[in-house]
């Protein structure tokens, strides 16, 4: 069962070959035997998701019509709320805080009869590019456990390449959805901004926060893109009309250009850009054709993405007072409570970005930071669109590197740069997936499509083209065994 992709699982479900209570047995097991050496799951509903199950058997004993995602496990990131269980969001701060609403990609998740199996490791508050910012757990690469899974939603990412899940949701505010999968060998898809609904998603950059899934398939991208990619009227940034995509998908890349800005690539090193190089050309052999970009101002991308983000972060972190939310320190005055709480709540990680954001945010330096980057922002929206004039996408490596070990990167700066690929399309609100290419030093390593705005279809278009055009393991060795 855990080779099997979510289509399939739903449709042995929806056929009558497998009991929902069977698969959700199946994969609880899984996560019991195999993801103390993981350690991607924070909670397992095992009670919950069990009587969902039986409810759903039911159901279609009884001949009622089936959810598009019937029988279909899945793990959210632990920033997205689930009624009643716990969101820590990888903080100290929320080790004890329980939703009290379903974040609407839940609602849609179970509206389509989906068995929401856990929640899953991240950074904390989803700062990091590795998962070590967790402050509640390690998460371990599957490919090599002496490696990190990627960050921010590195959980997410474990739990799909050791086959605890066949599909999971991330976040991805500047590349937390596609620089995880890269590492670990799975699809990864940031939709266009404003496709899916973030009401019930824990803010950190509102404006460039995305709820995106990750898979071993390109049509379980697709699928749990249906589901998820529609209005919402509790979110005032979401799109009215998003487009469809299952169907769009299936388009042939004939005549289709893509876009490489080779200027932006010379710190590769050589295997990482023979490997990409490769990927090229699958994609010529599958009609496209290669243009060469320029795109100057993404040089800019992580100066600009690290005085909004934290900017929009110091003001989003500020409801966590030590009154309102989750641990709360001993304290005799307010503002003790207010400092005691935020002191022994928040990591370094999480201390250092709200301090960055409040400063490029205070009266003295707004307008030569917080603006400045918002105008940036605004002319690399602005260069973007002129490039789309000469290419259908854009495409770059995910990450300069493979998974690295842990520890490897002490630096805060060093480790910024890790989303130096994703954060344009953060930036940009562009729709930006990442898919698994040929290994680089014997580990997963991806490629990434970025698309024009809302064209979230085309992108996957390329992505499905190319994984239909090659084979490459999706599960790691490790775990590619019975539990
Ligand atoms: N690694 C980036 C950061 O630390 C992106 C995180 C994310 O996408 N959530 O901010």
């Amino acid at each position: 069962m855990y080779q099997k992709t979510a289509k399939q699982l739903h449709q042995d479900f929806c056929q009558g070959h497998l009991k929902a209570e069977a698969i959700a047995q199946y994969f609880l097991h899984r996560i019991r035997i195999f993801d103390p050496q993981v350690g991607a799951f924070l909670s397992v509903f095992s009670q919950r998701v069990l009587e969902k199950a039986q409810l759903l058997d039911k159901k279609r004993a009884q001949g009622k019509k089936l959810g598009r995602l019937a029988g279909i496990p899945l793990a959210l990131k632990d920033n997205i709320h689930v009624k009643d269980e716990l969101t820590t969001c990888g903080s100290k701060f929320l080790s004890n805080y329980r939703a009290v609403f379903d974040a609407s990609a839940t609602k849609f998740i179970e509206e389509e009869d989906g068995l929401i199996l856990g929640k899953v490791n991240m950074d904390e508050f989803a700062m990091g590019s590795s998962t070590e910012h967790s402050a509640l757990q390690k998460t371990y690469n599957p490919w090599d456990l002496t490696r990190v899974p990627g960050g921010s939603s590195g959980g997410a990412a474990a739990a799909v390449a050791a086959g605890l899940v066949p599909l999971a949701l991330g976040s991805d505010t500047g590349g937390s959805v596609r620089q995880p999968a890269a590492f670990c060998g799975c699809l990864g898809f940031k939709p266009t901004y404003g496709r899916v609904s973030r009401y019930g998603l824990v803010a950190f950059g509102s404006s460039l926060d995305q709820i995106g899934p990750l898979a071993r398939s390109m049509e379980d991208i697709a699928l749990i893109m249906e589901v998820l990619g529609r209005h919402d009227p509790y979110d005032a940034t979401s799109l009215t009309q998003p487009p469809s995509l299952a169907q769009d998908c299936q388009l042939s890349l004939k005549g289709k250009r893509i876009g490489i800005p080779w200027h932006l690539l010379e710190g590769l090193n050589e295997e990482a850009l023979r490997a990409f190089e490769q990927a090229l050309d699958v994609y010529k052999k599958l009609g496209c054709e290669l243009v060469d970009i320029h795109l100057d101002i993404l040089k800019a991308s992580v100066a600009t993405y690290y005085i909004i983000a934290t900017a929009e972060a110091s003001t989003n972190l500020a409801r966590f007072d030590g009154i309102r939310y989750g641990v709360r320190a001993e304290a005799k005055t307010l503002d003790e409570v207010y400092v005691r709480s935020r002191s022994e709540g928040f990591g370094a990680e999480v201390k250092r970005r709200i301090m960055l954001g409040t400063y490029v945010l205070s009266a003295g330096y707004q307008d030569a930071f917080y603006k400045k980057a918002a105008c940036v922002r605004a002319k690399m929206i602005e260069a973007c669109e002129h490039v789309f004039k000469l290419c259908d996408v854009i495409a770059t490596p995910v990450t300069p590197t493979p998974a690295f070990q842990f520890g490897a990167i002490q630096d805060p700066l060093q480790m910024y740069l890790q989303d130096i690929f994703t954060i344009p399309a953060n930036l940009t609100k562009l729709p930006a997936l990442s898919h698994p290419i040929s290994p680089v030093a014997h580990l997963p390593f991806g490629l990434q499509l970025m698309g024009p705005r809302q064209q979230d279809a085309l992108v996957c278009a390329f992505a499905l083209a190319y994984e239909q055009a090659t084979s490459l393991p999706t599960i790691a060795k490790l775990f590619d065994r019975e539990a």
